[in-house]
């Protein structure tokens, strides 16, 4: 019965303090853009109903146009054809909406080469360090990525196409098919490497963790206030019935060391 009570105090005597993972959400947020032949998302846009004015005098207003898959967001299991059947945004069962974190850092490795893949090896090495992946939790990947808050940045595009990290093909298998992890979290635009159309399977991020019936969380921002294990992911996603993912307000709660 208590265990509500000592986290409220925790919260309010800062033994456990809060920290906003979410990007802001405007017309300046990044989106994905597809090849021409494809549907595209749509920008985040407001539109002002009233402004305490002949439309509405005392109150203030907007309607908003966005893709579901915009800014810091979750991808529903049925996002991909892999996972089709599976899960809407709706339908996701609330209680894996908040889990552990586990946070690698490879913002290092990515500075120094924008396309950098993580291995299975590479989350070994973190395991060999600071214990397994934990079961219900969320992997999250920080890669110094979020200071890139321009489309042009955010894309890093060229004329061989866009430059971000992620995961490699085999890693994307694994961390699907053989951690226990519900989702991944990354700070670019969505959870596949720039280069991920040319992998077997094409997007294997999308592929894998939607086939497995797990999560992706993008656009984080603050991973680096983060420590590697003990920090506990809350992400809300809309409940968009039938809907493929949702803008999310994700947090983070923090024990203070
Ligand atoms: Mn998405």
């Amino acid at each position: 019965m208590a265990a509500l009570v000592n986290f409220m105090t925790a919260l309010s005597d800062g033994a456990i303090h809060v920290i906003d993972l979410t990007a802001p959400l405007s017309h300046e947020t990044p989106i994905l853009e597809l090849p021409p032949e494809f549907g595209q998302t749509q920008r985040f846009e407001l539109e002002e109903i009233s402004r305490y004015d002949a439309r509405g005098p005392a109150w203030y207003w907007n309607n908003f146009h966005t893709g579901e898959h915009t800014g810091t967001h979750f991808d529903a299991p049925n996002h991909w054809a892999t996972g089709k059947d599976k899960d809407d945004i709706a339908s996701v069962p609330v209680a894996r909406l908040i889990g552990p974190a586990a946070v690698l850092d490879f913002s290092a490795q990515v500075a120094a080469d924008p396309d950098f893949l993580i291995e299975v090896d590479d989350v070994r090495a973190w395991e060999a360090e600071h214990g397994p992946l934990p079961a219900g939790g969320w992997l999250l990947v920080r890669t110094g990525w979020d200071a890139r808050s321009s489309q042009q940045d955010a894309i890093n595009a060229d004329d061989t196409g866009p430059h971000s990290p992620g995961l490699s093909a085999e890693c994307a298998r694994w961390v699907a098919q053989e951690s226990p992890v519900v989702g991944m979290g990354v700070e670019t635009v969505g959870t596949d490497a720039g280069a991920a159309h040319s992998f077997d399977p094409p997007f294997p991020c999308h592929s894998h963790l939607m086939g497995s019936d797990k999560y992706g969380l993008t656009q984080l921002r603050n991973l680096d206030l983060l420590p590697p294990t003990g920090a506990v992911v809350v992400a809300s996603p809309l409940p968009i019935v039938t809907g493929s993912g949702s803008p999310a307000r994700v947090l983070a709660l923090v024990e203070r060391a």
